[in-house]
């Protein structure tokens, strides 16, 4: 992602600056010291989303459908009780816990005034705000609504559990989804006008199929109102529901590499040629490890998707072709599936390193060399091997 200088709040554009400047004056530790500055800002970035809506709209569902949970996972939001909490309460992202999904009491629950009720669960903090309701949206809804603008942060309808309403309407003999989809936001719309929102935006979901109807069309929205420096954290929290996320995750990641490659550089002019194997090879670990947890390739996302979806953990393996992915990720694994890449050999050999190997073996010829290419080459080809996995997984789950 290109932090430009318009959405400098967080100072990404002076550091990449200065990352630049110092890559080109060769400063490697100058250079080392801007990225993982760079690699902390982003890090410490947090995306605050409230979920409210009246008790039973299902906003629990949807905090769990977004964090890939079942509704009977561990740390998962208990789902079809009656509102016990008055206060806003944290859902954590199994993988992101910088992405916190606020569960809001209803505002009818509270008996509040909208300002009141915003005052309440500290409005400030969110990036945004979700309203959910299971059938039409009521004036609660558009009151809050209504306050939630004047206070200048940006809101959302969901009608949720059209699953239900498709699975009504399919009974009949003439039934069109897309029809019944129109009508079903039409009148949404209708009833939000009515009650004095302009042009609202409503998006139909089902929590139970988050690959269905519009959730893929809220997160486009949401990626595009968001600030730039937000936009990766929203992509890596959500779950691959279509093809067209993975390709972006996978850009977002691509775009890395670059930071990555000099780090792991820097990490190799090290004097001591063993010491850096190994420094580099843990940074490595670390920036792979990355790349399978935001493809949900990691064993625990997978039994979660095998658990939503109900194809079998073992279907979703079969499909998997990196040994990087569904694995406990080492740094003789990876030293290892680097030495199997195809194009590793001509790489080092092009670097001048490969009379060594011989002697000493791919990785070893691969941890001596200092240049940031080989690492870049690297890193771009377990990325493509892992997306690849990933769009295979995503079609055997849900394509
Ligand atoms: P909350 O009180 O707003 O947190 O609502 P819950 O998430 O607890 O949901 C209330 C009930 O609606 C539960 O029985 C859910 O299983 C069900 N529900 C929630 N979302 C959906 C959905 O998208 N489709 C269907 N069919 N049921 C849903």
């Amino acid at each position: 992602t290109l932090h430009t200088s318009t959405d400098d709040q967080f100072g990404f554009a002076s550091v990449t600056e200065e990352i630049n400047e110092a890559v080109l004056k060769n400063d490697q530790p100058a250079a080392a010291a801007r990225i993982n500055e760079l690699m902390m800002k982003e890090k410490n970035i947090t995306l605050n989303i409230a979920i409210t809506g009246e008790s039973g709209a299902g906003k629990s569902t949807f905090v769990n459908a977004l964090r890939g949970l079942c509704d009977d996972d561990e740390g998962a939001a208990p789902t079809g009780v009656t509102e016990s909490s008055m206060d806003p309460k944290p859902h954590f992202h199994p993988d992101y816990p910088n992405v916190i999904l606020w569960d809001l009491p209803g505002i009818g629950t509270l008996k509040y005034p909208a300002d009141s009720y915003l005052r309440y669960v500290g409005f400030e903090k969110y990036d945004f705000f979700i309203i959910i309701a299971a059938a039409r949206f009521k004036e609660n809804d558009v009151k809050l609504a209504q306050e939630i603008q004047r206070m200048k942060k940006k809101f959302y309808f969901v009608r949720s559990k059209i699953d239900n309403d498709i699975n009504a309407e399919r009974r009949k003999r003439d039934f069109s989804a897309e029809r019944t989809l129109t009508e079903i936001r039409d009148d949404c719309v209708k009833g939000l006008r009515g009650l004095g929102i302009e042009s609202p935006q409503v998006f139909l979901v089902s929590s139970f199929e988050l690959h269905l109807y519009h959730f893929s069309l809220l997160h486009e929205t949401l990626d595009r109102d968001l600030p730039a420096h937000k936009r990766d954290a929203l992509l890596c929290a959500t779950p691959n529901i279509n093809p067209e996320i993975i390709r972006k995750k996978k850009q977002a990641l691509k775009s890395k590499i670059k930071y990555w490659a000099t780090l792991s550089a820097a990490g190799a002019a090290v004097p001591v040629p063993g010491l850096s194997i190994v420094v580099d090879a843990a940074l490595l670990v670390g920036v792979v490890t990355d790349y399978v947890h935001a493809f949900g390739l990691d064993i625990p996302s997978l039994k979660r998707l095998s658990a939503r979806t109900g194809v079998p953990y073992a279907d979703l393996c079969a499909v998997i072709i990196s040994p990087l992915a569904a694995a406990n990720i080492t740094t003789e694994l990876l030293l290892k599936v680097i030495a199997q890449l195809e194009s590793v050999a001509a790489l080092i050999a092009a670097e001048k390193v490969f009379r060594w190997i011989p002697f000493i073996g791919i990785p070893i010829a691969m941890g001596l060399s200092s240049t940031k290419t080989i690492k870049d080459q690297i890193l771009n080809l377990i990325l493509d091997k892992l997306t690849e996995d990933a769009q295979r997984v995503f079609k055997k789950a849900l394509g």
